[in-house]
């Protein structure tokens, strides 16, 4: 059964330091070009479909702005 993954990033916790992005193996993350209300670009998933749910950006993100939750597809 395909497991697949969705990863939500908490714009206004994240202080754009980049970790994430760097440490994803497949390279889905980016830091956006808009800042968020306390002035950091924030890091954004740009291609979602692609996440493995390693759960390496979860880990780490120093500022807690990232959860990875895994979805089974074609389950109940
Ligand atoms: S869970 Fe893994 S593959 Fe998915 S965005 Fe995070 S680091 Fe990248
Ligand atoms: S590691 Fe956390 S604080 Fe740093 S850019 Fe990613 S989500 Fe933002």
């Amino acid at each position: 059964m395909a497991v697949k993954a969705k990863v939500k990033i908490f714009r206004e916790k994240c202080k754009g330091c980049g970790l994430c992005v760097e440490y994803c193996p497949r390279g889905i993350l980016e830091l956006d070009k808009k800042i968020n209300l306390q002035g950091y670009n924030p890091a954004i998933v740009i291609d979602e479909d692609k996440c493995s749910g390693c759960g390496f950006c979860f880990l780490v993100c120093p500022d807690v702005g990232i959860e990875v939750e895994k979805v089974e597809e074609g389950g109940k």
